[in-house]
């Protein structure tokens, strides 16, 4: 049995795009930007966007937070975004989701010009995605692909079976896995709560993802040995034994899952620090640059 590790691989992927930022910056004479929007003051939204901005000084990569109160307006923060549209110095513009009620989210990821869309969540993106022409990828799908493709687990012709159906996770990570090429080609299944019964499709996985929101949706007995299992979930449960009283798990149970599967990724340190690796993968790309 094999544990994906996210943790390692994640920081090989950030290895190379500080190096290829290296060189990009010698040919080119500029370093890629990233500008980060985080409305209100929410601790996910500001740790995440802590984190991915340390990524960004750690990669060499420019990059600006603006901090902005949860009353802003939405045409304030509109004209925000445009601004950092015809910025120059920025090729990537993330606005941290959720946003405040009062905001309408997709007139947020519409405002952002596609080409500085490095979150891959713009309509026209997403459109590319599905017809199979190369784009920005949104980062937790793109970071499962990799994490399959480098740990030399090939999905075509295996049957995918996808828990959850959001647009940032289950939605994409299907499509991308369904599409006839190289380190796709899989025969794929969306399971979502409509579904009557989970297990019919669940048992049918040679690879499971789990993209559910909920601790322990996934347990071995929804499983055919074998199986691989990519974990996207991040739950907080409660631990009396855990020094602040709680810990972070998957939406798989864990310890009995990985006694049947033939691999299988962490919680923590499996897909989740994928995601801010592919961010600096695309904003590479965003400003011209490849890995
Ligand atoms: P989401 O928007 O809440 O979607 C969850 C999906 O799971 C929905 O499609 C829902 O079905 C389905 N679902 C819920 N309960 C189910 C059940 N009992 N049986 C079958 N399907 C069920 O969540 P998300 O944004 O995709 O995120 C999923 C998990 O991944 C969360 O724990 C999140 O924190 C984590 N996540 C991690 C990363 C990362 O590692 N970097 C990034 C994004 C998300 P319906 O559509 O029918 O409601």
């Amino acid at each position: 049995m094999t544990i994906i590790d996210g943790k390692k691989i994640s920081q090989e992927i950030r290895n190379e795009v500080k190096l290829a930022t290296e060189r990009f910056k010698q040919e080119k004479g500029f370093v890629p930007g990233l500008a980060f929007i985080l409305v209100g003051e929410n601790p996910a939204s500001q740790s995440y966007v802590k984190s991915k901005g340390k990524a960004c000084e750690e990669t060499g990569f420019h990059s600006i937070t603006e901090r902005v109160p949860a009353t802003i307006s939405e045409a304030d923060l509109l004209t925000m975004i445009d601004r950092f549209n015809t910025n120059e110095k920025i090729h990537g513009i993330l606005v941290q989701l959720p946003l405040p009620k009062h905001i309408d989210e997709q007139k947020v990821i519409e405002a952002i010009s596609p080409a500085k869309d490095v979150d891959g969540f713009h309509p026209a993106n997403v459109g590319k995605m599905m017809i199979g022409i190369d784009t920005y990828f949104p980062c937790t799908p793109y970071g499962i692909v990799e994490l399959l493709k480098r740990s030399n687990i090939d999905p075509s012709g295996k049957h995918v079976v996808v828990v959850g159906r959001s647009n940032i996770v289950g939605k994409p990570i299907a499509n991308m896995l369904v599409q006839k090429k190289q380190w796709a080609n899989a025969v794929v299944t969306i399971a979502h709560t409509g579904a009557k019964d989970i297990s019919y499709y669940t048992k049918q996985a040679d690879i499971l993802i789990a993209a559910v929101g909920k601790a322990n949706a996934i347990t071995k007995e929804m499983l055919k040995p074998g199986v691989v299992v990519i974990d996207v979930g991040i739950n907080r449960i409660d631990d009396p034994l855990a020094k602040n009283g709680s810990r972070l798990v998957g939406d798989v149970d864990y310890e009995h899952v990985k006694e049947i599967a033939s691999a299988i990724t962490p919680v923590p340190g499996g897909v989740g620090p994928m995601t801010i690796a592919m961010l600096m993968v695309n904003t590479l790309k965003a400003a011209g640059g490849k890995l």
